[in-house]
């Protein structure tokens, strides 16, 4: 328990801090509650390990400085390069889906800022993930690296070949959206194990699970969703719109 003193020393903090600053270290610790109580609890998120993740996971930490004042905030996130991070209640409801664990090696597909990983790095063995935005997948790997993460591989490449040396895996998460699945991940994916992709046309998409059962694939359709479109070739990605 902290004693008396510290608790008036972060309330003095915080209230003296203005509206852009961002809060200090146990100030986030406290939203970081709320938002896994209010965003995840109260909407249906169940699965005790992937809750205990987003309750320990820093998000300010994967949020650039302008924005960290609003990391525990109900939706996305601009991380740069016209990219986004995913509202939490997103990100836990993926994770949800694919069921992971502890054993399992899992591929993601648009690292982003890293914080899907770092959730994922929390509950499973391994993580591949790659990113087609070199800058992106840098930075990613930094924080993911600073924060201590040893289990998370980040590959700057092209998703939609997904990462055959590493294949294959139990599960495979994709956080941009292709117009339809990807045949490279289908064949990277174990027997038994499970895809979370969002598919459809530019921000209007569905979130599809994909199981592999004796070589067949079984859909259902999950969420509707908008995620920024899996860009199919590396000349098309933005390097630099600051
Ligand atoms: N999972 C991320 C959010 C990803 S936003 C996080 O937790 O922060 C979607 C990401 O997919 C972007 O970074 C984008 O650059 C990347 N992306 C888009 N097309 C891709 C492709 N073909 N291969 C790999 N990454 C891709």
């Amino acid at each position: 328990m902290p004693r008396l003193s510290q608790w008036l020393l972060v309330a003095t903090v915080a209230s003296t801090g203005c509206g852009q600053t961002a809060p200090p270290v146990s100030e986030f610790a406290a939203q970081r509650q709320r938002m896994v109580e209010r965003q995840l609890k109260d909407r249906g998120i169940k699965d005790e390990r992937v809750l205990a993740a987003m309750g320990k996971v820093p998000r300010e930490a994967f949020v650039p400085p302008e924005s960290r004042a609003a990391s525990y905030e109900d939706g996305p996130l601009p991380i740069g390069y016209g990219q986004t991070i995913s509202q939490p209640y997103i990100v836990a409801f993926m994770t949800e889906q694919l069921r992971p664990k502890p054993n399992d090696r899992v591929l993601e597909i648009g690292t982003g800022s890293g914080y899907q990983a770092a959730i994922l790095a929390e509950l499973v063995s391994e993580i591949y993930s790659v990113e087609i935005v070199e800058p992106l997948a840098k930075n990613a790997e930094a924080t993911l690296q600073r924060l201590g993460y040893k289990n998370v591989h980040v590959k700057i490449g092209n998703g939609y070949k997904g990462w055959p040396d590493a294949a294959p895996f139990d599960a495979i998460i994709v956080t941009c959206a292709p117009e339809k699945v990807p045949q490279p991940l289908i064949d990277q994916l174990k027997d038994g194990g499970r895809v979370v992709i969002p598919v459809g046309e530019r921000f209007a998409q569905q979130l599809y699970l994909l199981e592999k059962k004796n070589g067949q694939m079984k859909e259902s359709v999950t969420l509707p969703v908008r995620f920024v479109p899996m860009v199919r070739e590396a000349t098309e990605r933005v390097i630099d719109d600051h």
